[in-house]
């Protein structure tokens, strides 16, 4: 396969981790046969350094020209100034927007080896793999909203509104993936009070049961699932909610792992590429001391390999080969817990020898 996968190293600790992503995919396209084009654009604070603008319009171009876009970390305290004429996150806001990325999908998925990092007792979060499915760009963020003078002071409004057709195209989304995992699709709702969650719940099931009718498929309370989440994480395979519960549930359900540089994120549409990426920030306090852990944004060559290019052997392997790593007993700083630690390139180096091998 001949694939063009922009790479947005970006800013802070965001071009140490993607150069690891790079020899990743390299390794990859060289076992396989393809023929990865990995050409690089500024995003972020670097972008306004050079171009004045976070998403300069090459930027843009060349990410809605290619297969999928890999992104590292926007922002940092240089770009702070609550005054400035323009800020990193306005770039990544724009590029979702543009890309019209629809969905956020994001796995929660414990390794036996990293037990110990999570707040949860071994044997609750032993074997947790969950896909949600965030709904991105609707719902109450993007609702009416104001303020008003009202009989007790001013009043503020913001308005949660979703239609059949937002929700038809990520329900869809997320249980063709439930079909290719465990089967399994929980939909997250309010619908004892909110009327957007009764419509949402009304078009989940008639999409699933009219379209996917062999998945097991359940409707779940969003309080409720806060509670589940912690209690029993490991009865959830895919999850699909909107946009304010997956925002709340995602970061609940990116605890239970522990370790934030273990957790890659992708936000896709219904066609055109996708923008993959590893849920951390930009991490300035530790950037440039080569110590950041990559396997995040390596998960998320992963996820780029299997949602955008359908190469799901080539994304089994990336994630098989950090499961070795992992179990091998290799540690950035950040896993290390005081113990003997890899920089980032090491670590790196440990999952192309892992690729390599397999
Ligand atoms: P952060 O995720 O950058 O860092 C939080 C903590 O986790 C820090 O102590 C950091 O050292 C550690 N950490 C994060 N990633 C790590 C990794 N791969 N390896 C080892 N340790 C890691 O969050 P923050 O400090 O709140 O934000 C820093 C900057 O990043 C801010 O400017 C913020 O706006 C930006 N940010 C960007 C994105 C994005 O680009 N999508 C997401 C979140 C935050």
């Amino acid at each position: 396969m001949d694939a063009k996968i922009v790479l947005l190293p970006g800013d802070g600790i965001g071009p140490e981790v993607v150069n690891e992503a790079e020899k990743v995919l390299n390794a990859v396209a060289s076992k396989f046969g393809h023929s990865f084009e990995m050409p690089r654009f500024p995003m972020g604070g670097n972008a306004i350094d050079s171009h004045g603008n976070p998403l300069p319009d090459e930027t843009l171009e060349a990410c809605l020209a290619s297969n999928a876009v890999l992104l590292g970390a926007v922002g940092g305290p240089k770009w702070d100034d609550p005054n400035a004429k323009t800020r990193p996150e306005a770039g990544l806001l724009r590029i979702r927007k543009e890309m019209k990325l629809f969905a956020n999908l994001r796995p929660i998925k414990t390794y036996s080896a990293l037990l110990a990092s999570s707040p949860l007792r071994p044997e609750i979060v032993e074997g947790v793999d969950i896909l949600f499915f965030r709904e991105l760009t609707g719902g109450i963020y993007f609702g009416p909203s104001g303020r008003r003078d009202g009989e007790n002071g001013e009043e503020a409004y913001s308005e949660m509104v979703y239609s059949t057709g937002e929700v038809e195209r990520i329900v869809r989304l997320a249980a063709a993936a439930a079909q290719n995992r465990k089967g399994n699709l929980t939909s997250v709702d309010k619908a004892n009070v909110l009327e957007t969650s009764r419509l949402w719940r009304q078009t989940a099931t008639k999409v699933v049961e009219g379209e996917f009718s062999g998945l097991n498929f359940e409707h779940v309370l969003v309080d409720a699932m806060a509670m589940h989440l912690i209690s029993r994480p490991g009865d959830f395979d895919v999850v699909v909610t909107g946009n304010l519960f997956g925002d709340i549930l995602t970061d609940e359900g990116s605890m239970i792992t522990g370790s934030m540089g273990m957790l890659p994120s992708a936000s896709i549409g219904s066609d055109g590429p996708g923008l993959y990426e590893p849920i951390h920030g930009s991490a300035p306090d530790i950037a440039g001391q080569g110590v950041a852990n990559p396997l995040a944004t390596i998960l998320a060559s992963a996820m780029l390999l299997r949602h955008s290019l359908s190469l799901e052997e080539e994304a089994s392997l990336i994630e098989k080969a950090v499961d070795d790593v992992l179990a091998a007993g290799h540690r950035t700083k950040d896993l290390a817990r005081g113990g003997a630690s890899l920089s980032t390139t090491e670590m790196g180096e440990q999952v192309l020898a892992a690729i390599n091998q397999a």
